[in-house]
């Protein structure tokens, strides 16, 4: 019998080690994981640079609290400043808690211009930010803030792409409008480029600010560092987590001077976030994906794979209703429930993921290899072939 709490709906298999794209059962059953952890694992698994990095710090030293310098940290947060929008960064351990302090900040800015009734914040209805009390009551989902009540207050709802409702929702008490770039869990439903300009002039008409919350589609995913930068606009604050730390726990919220500037001594604090360790290897993979090289290689394998699906689309169009998403943060969405296609896949050895609208997450390795992607796409095209 298991010991875990069964909040999981787990699969009956297990993993002993893996390399690059590619998992292994403890009997040496192959698996091309395009899962990654859920868009964590951007180099795949077991990458040497990143193990060489973990094992050279862990050597030297792990963690000492944020009492102390930590120049791994400083490090890093210059590279992000360097590569994006940001001022400044502050370090966390994950997504939900990267959008929660983005919430922190973006409400202790308006406390700190004597404006403290600017409080509640505008999401996208059952979107994800995360699964901590006020993160879920942030996504505006039942499914997951049933039992959770009583309902934390300050969060006001619009439906993605209803731009009246928007406009109807902003009031005197809004303080940002918080949206996913590329809706993750909720189907890989991306907000095109126009729609994004015109959500920033929108919060600089209110006079309000805008969280891009690119925990899923940040770093290198979207085939750009950011999946906002195609738009050319800029936010006003950004929690990224997943890609960031390649398999290792790290998030982070990345913001602009003006928002930074309520931020002062003691307003927030993390005892794990931004230590040597987590900085060590953050800053190792931020080399290796912020380069012009190797994001266009993720846009060419986007492309590729892109292509490939939509013409599996055209050839099955009564299973695939739709080829969704950028970069490797890919969608195929399916006329029906997808349970049954993505458990067909896995018999195949390939691993997806489920987001919701019936849709099959398939999250590559940003690394990934021409060649895993053709077996991939030869998986997908068999199981639609003797799809029922
Ligand atoms: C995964 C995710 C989160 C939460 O990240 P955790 O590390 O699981 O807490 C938040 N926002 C988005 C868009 C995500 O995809």
């Amino acid at each position: 019998m298991s010991f875990l709490v069964k909040n999981y709906n787990r699969k009956q298999i297990s993993f002993k080690r893996g390399k690059g794209a590619y998992l292994y059962t403890a009997n040496n059953i192959k698996y091309l994981d395009f899962v990654q952890g859920i868009a964590v694992n951007c180099l795949g698994h077991a990458n040497p640079k990143l193990i060489k990095t973990i094992k050279d710090q862990a050597k030297k030293l792990w963690h000492v609290s944020n009492a102390f310098q930590i120049p791994e940290g400083e490090q890093l947060a210059k590279k992000l400043c360097q590569k994006t929008f940001a001022d400044y960064v502050m370090f966390q351990n994950s997504g939900a808690e990267a959008t929660e302090a983005a919430i922190k900040v973006a409400r202790r800015y308006f406390y700190s211009i004597g404006k403290p009734h600017k409080n509640r914040i505008l999401c996208v209805k059952n979107s994800f930010h995360g699964r901590t009390i006020a993160s879920i009551f942030a996504s505006g989902s039942k499914k997951m803030t049933e039992g959770f009540g009583p309902k934390v207050p300050g969060f006001d709802h619009f439906i993605f792409g209803d731009h009246k409702s928007l406009k109807k929702k902003i009031n005197k008490n809004t303080a940002a409008i918080m949206v996913e770039n590329i809706m993750g869990e909720g189907g890989i439903k991306v907000i095109p480029d126009f729609c994004l300009r015109e959500l920033r002039k929108l919060c600089n008409k209110k006079k309000i600010l805008l969280i891009a919350d690119s925990v899923q589609d940040g770093v290198g995913r979207s085939g750009d560092f950011f999946a906002f930068e195609r738009s050319k606009i800029k936010p006003d604050i950004v929690p990224i987590a997943k890609g960031i730390g390649g398999g290792f726990p790290i998030g982070a919220v990345l913001m602009n001077k003006k928002v930074a500037a309520g931020m002062t001594p003691g307003t927030h604090g993390s005892t794990f976030g931004g230590n040597p360790l987590a900085m060590a290897v953050g800053n190792k993979v931020m080399d290796i994906v912020s380069s012009k090289k190797f994001l266009d290689n993720v846009k060419n394998s986007s492309k590729y794979l892109l292509s490939n699906l939509n013409f599996l689309k055209e050839k099955y169009p009564k299973i695939i209703k739709e080829i969704r998403g950028r970069g490797l943060l890919i969608g195929i969405q399916l006329h029906r429930d997808q349970s049954v296609f993505i458990n067909k896949l896995l018999d195949n050895k390939l691993l997806t993921i489920r987001a919701a609208e019936n849709v099959v997450r398939i999250l590559p390795p940003l690394n990934v290899k021409k060649y895993e992607l053709d077996q991939a796409l030869k998986i997908i095209h068999k199981v639609c072939k003797d799809f029922k």
